[in-house]
């Protein structure tokens, strides 16, 4: 499927790579795919956390599905494996398991719930990369988006992976939905050329670094947009290579953060990133030092991480809540999901206590310190 030019992507060994207009189209398709396998007489239905990005909403309704949200386990951006087991249905036909600023989902858990039930499991990894089933194959369907603020930004773009034995039995069933997709070529006219100076510059540090704080550039969007349009969009040749060259000789800075912070642990607070990693150790492979794109804390309350928000804004450290609310609390999405938020009452609870520090490599010791201050004296 994908031609690439002498490179080999990470997910070649076990996915047929599918290049699309963005994250969303692929989540979209993969949810295609899943209803078309298991064939549901009634309204398929699909899996998904009540905390995360409105844009799963808008993927799983273009295809006539129902999106069913299901709590977080308590202080985890993971999906509570038993609400999971008690959302499925004769109508379920897919779990989708989205990873969150660098931290994968519990994919070796959700595997099983997904054979018990014979469910496909769609690992959305537009945060993480690699994604965890790279290197295992553990997902039926993996999705990647390369739009601004994820982890290899070509300034939009997505990715839909296929595992083989899935690809294979499409063609062998002439099952056409990918070959019937409109095209959108990325013009190397001027508009292109333009983007990819555009691009360049973006990848400079200093501006970078302006870009990151900069909240209605990044990720972290609480509107809904329905999707409009899925259609095939190769990336400009080249460009894939170059994004996933750049992440990998990026420096993460989650281990500073971590050291720098250790102090909160006796105080309320919770410092996602090692801890998730910690737990999931016996799942799989550790990742020692993930790629974080931003980093997570939970506050003891709500109103210590207002208080530590704005003082920390004040000092010019572009924090942020991230997503803000549960999913069913935002606009657009609550009238589509029919069930109000306090039925969640974890994704609710991580909304109010979480707060992402920036990731990036720039920066610098003296920050990571002047946050930690800052942080320590909160109470
Ligand atoms: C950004 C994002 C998407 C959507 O990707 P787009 O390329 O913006 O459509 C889907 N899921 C998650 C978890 C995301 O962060």
């Amino acid at each position: 499927m994908a031609n690439f030019h002498g490179f080999s992507a990470p997910w070649a060994g076990f996915y047929d790579s599918v290049f699309v207009n963005s994250g969303t189209a692929a989540l979209s398709l993969a949810v295609q795919l899943s209803i078309i396998s298991r064939r549901t007489p009634q309204t398929p239905e699909v899996i998904l956390p009540a905390y995360g990005c409105p844009d799963l909403v808008a993927a799983v309704v273009a295809q006539g599905a129902r999106p069913v949200l299901v709590d977080l386990a308590q202080g985890r951006p993971w999906m509570d494996l038993e609400a999971v087991e008690n959302a499925v249905n004769d109508n379920t036909v897919g779990i989708i398991a989205v990873g969150f600023l660098g931290i994968p989902e519990r994919l070796f858990a959700l595997r099983q719930i997904a054979d018990k039930n014979d469910l496909a499991l769609i690992e959305d990894s537009a945060q993480v990369f690699p994604p965890f089933s790279c290197g295992n194959g553990l997902a039926d369907y993996l999705i990647l988006s390369f739009g601004r603020g994820k982890p290899i930004n070509l300034m939009g773009g997505g990715a839909l992976l296929i595992r083989k034995d899935h690809s294979e039995q499409l063609a062998r069933n002439s099952v056409n939905v990918l070959g019937a997709l409109a095209e959108t070529r990325v013009s190397a006219g001027l508009v292109w050329r333009l983007r990819r100076w555009l691009f360049n510059l973006l990848l400079t540090r200093p501006l970078y670094g302006i870009m990151e704080h900069m909240p209605f550039l990044g990720i972290g969007q609480t509107l809904f947009h329905p999707l409009s349009s899925i259609a095939r969009q190769a990336p400009v040749e080249g460009l894939l290579e170059a994004g996933i060259e750049d992440f990998n000789s990026r420096k993460g800075n989650g281990a500073a953060w971590s050291e720098a912070l250790l102090g909160l642990t006796g105080k309320g607070w919770s410092r996602l990133a090692p801890e998730c990693f910690d737990e999931a150790g016996g799942e799989g492979p550790v990742v020692s030092s993930p790629a974080l794109l931003r980093y997570p804390l939970l506050a003891p309350s709500r109103q210590i991480r207002d208080k530590a928000l704005l003082e920390l804004n004040r000092a010019g450290i572009g924090a942020s809540v991230f997503y803000g609310q549960a999913l069913p609390a935002i606009n657009g999405v609550r009238e589509l999901v029919a069930v109000s938020a306090t039925a969640f009452p974890c994704a609710c609870d991580f909304a109010e206590r979480l707060i992402t520090l920036p990731a990036h490599e720039d920066v610098r010791t003296a920050d990571i310190n002047s946050v930690a201050g800052i942080l320590l004296a909160q109470h």
